[in-house]
């Protein structure tokens, strides 16, 4: 519905693809109203109650979208961490570990309900913290969280089947660090599969992003899950170190940069404990000449826009034949003009605000290299809000492969193309990269599908879609992109210690 009197309307002949959809496709506001019920003020959730932090010390979680405050949140501190690891412990050996499986399920299939219940209310604290589109909160990140508390309730109880033959048990008490990209959903990934195996958590999510891991810690409450199964400790890189390097944590389970586990591979390194790393991307998405052009575009522009390209598995590098280059750009560059980029809370809203300052600063400096070393900018020419982080969606045009852009992780709306021609040339280029999470593959051949999807060296591959996720399915990296696997059956074994 437009907002305003429609304008009269012009030839279009010579007008960029932008101002054509930026004239005609004008939406009136439709904001989110559910009530996200935040608190002014939140607390540790330590040994199955909610506690002010020993550190006595604060830091504000800002709405990117407004740049206000949103909530005080409790930076922990050496007294938490020990509290949190001892009540952990007790926790295990006084009642998770002498729980069956299938009483293990009941609690993993009620906080799931819960978490289905309470999701609209989530979803709007999920955009109001990390800035992500409502619509993406809504129908992705929240279902996709409940869905890994339903798969993993299922394997509580049937875990002889996971690793048949082999007598495996549990590592007792794990630390877990997340990132602020999908806090709830990483939350998710690292809980759900952790307490089906018969593991107890101190949990402590990123610094820009704690609401939500905060509030689960109500749900937790809610499902009477025995005190100290779940410890929920928030804080940033400091505290994120202490849970490393507690003595009582059996097995750190981190996502994050690379260059922070990087740090904790060396802290960790000779303490016996056990670790994964979920670390960065720069994923290849490789289009064919004979690829379905129109839902190659729409997979690239997903691929890349999705949650402002805040995405570890991001298609950040697009590798598009050269004899369809420059249809391909072409159809990509009028895609791009129709995205609206806005306020996370409306409906409508395609590209949110950018998680913090911090970031959008990294962006600016990334993009600034990708000019400054000769590639060529695209920008949308869309309004952005005047207040808040926001950032066009850009791409750039003649990146080669020695471009700062083409090789570190930009973690925002901005795709690199380059261009290839033969399909050993696509496998080279898409491989030179130091990291090895994810990759895409656009073609009507599945002989195609089938000797990229050999020749590749990620984690996980999409053939004629992208960003694609399911419980049941594992996730996980090569190289620097890290080791381990969340989802699936392998996402259990990695909480399961193998006895001899
Ligand atoms: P980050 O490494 O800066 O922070 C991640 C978490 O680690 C935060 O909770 C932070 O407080 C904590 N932390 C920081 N320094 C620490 C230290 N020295 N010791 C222990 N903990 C510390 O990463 P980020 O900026 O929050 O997240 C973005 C990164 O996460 C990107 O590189 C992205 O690719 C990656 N990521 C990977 C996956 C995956 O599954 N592979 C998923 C999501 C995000």
């Amino acid at each position: 519905m437009p907002t305003k009197s429609k304008p009269a309307r012009k030839s279009t002949r010579h007008r960029t693809p932008e101002l054509l959809f930026g004239d005609l496709w004008e939406f009136d506001p439709a904001p989110e109203l559910a009530d996200p019920k935040l608190k002014q003020s939140y607390s540790l959730y330590i040994n199955g109650q909610f506690v002010a932090p020993r550190s006595r010390k604060y830091f504000d979680s800002i709405n990117p979208s407004t740049e206000k405050q949103l909530a005080r949140i409790p930076a922990a501190g050496k007294a938490d961490i020990d509290a949190a690891f001892s009540a952990a412990q007790t926790g295990y050996n006084k009642y998770w570990a002498k729980l069956p499986g299938k009483d293990r399920g009941k609690y993993l299939y009620r906080i799931a309900r819960l978490l289905q219940d309470r999701s609209r209310e989530f979803a709007v604290a999920e955009s109001l913290d990390g800035g992500k589109p409502i619509k993406e909160s809504r129908d992705f990140d929240l279902p996709l969280a409940a869905a890994h508390f339903f798969y993993y309730a299922g394997w509580a109880d049937k875990l002889e089947y996971a690793l048949p033959g082999v007598s495996a048990k549990p590592y007792g008490v794990v630390g877990q660090i997340i990132p602020w990209n999908f806090p709830l959903l990483m939350l998710a990934w690292k809980i759900a599969p952790a307490l089906a195996t018969g593991n107890c958590v101190v949990i402590k999510p990123a610094e820009t992003t704690s609401i939500t891991a905060l509030k689960f810690a109500q749900i937790i409450q809610e499902a009477d899950l025995p005190p100290g199964v779940v410890n929920i400790v928030s804080g940033a890189g400091a505290t994120g170190q202490l849970i490393v390097n507690h003595p009582a944590a059996k097995k750190i389970a981190f996502t994050g940069s690379t260059e922070v586990g990087k740090a904790i591979l060396r802290a960790t390194a000779g303490s016996g404990k056990g670790l994964t790393l979920e670390l960065g991307g720069k994923a290849a998405n490789v289009v064919f000449d004979d690829a379905p052009i129109d839902q190659a575009v729409e997979g690239v522009i997903n691929g890349i826009f999705f949650n402002q390209g805040h995405v570890c598995c991001a298609g950040s590098r697009l590798l598009v034949q050269e004899s369809i280059a420059k249809v391909f750009v072409r159809k990509l560059k009028t895609r791009i003009a129709s995205l609206r980029v806005g306020d996370p809370l409306d409906k409508n809203t395609d590209i949110g605000a950018i998680n913090s300052k911090e970031q959008l600063d990294k962006i600016e400096q990334l993009v600034a290299s990708g000019v400054e070393e000769g590639a060529e900018l695209f920008q949308s020419s869309c309004s952005l809000p005047s207040q808040g982080w926001f950032y066009r969606p850009s791409l750039f045009l003649g990146v080669t492969q020695s471009h700062r852009i083409a090789r570190e992780e930009i973690f925002g709306p901005v795709l690199s193309i380059l261009t290839f021609r033969t399909i050993s040339e696509a496998i080279e280029k898409a491989n030179n990269t130091a990291y090895g999470l994810s990759a895409g593959v656009w073609t009507d051949k599945g002989s195609k599908i089938l000797k990229m999807s050999t020749a590749l060296q990620a984690g996980v591959i999409w053939a004629n879609t992208y960003n694609k996720f399911d419980p049941a399915s594992p996730f996980g990296g090569y190289k620097e992109s890290g080791f381990g696997r969340e989802g699936g059956k392998q996402g259990l074994c990695d909480y399961l210690k193998i006895v001899p």
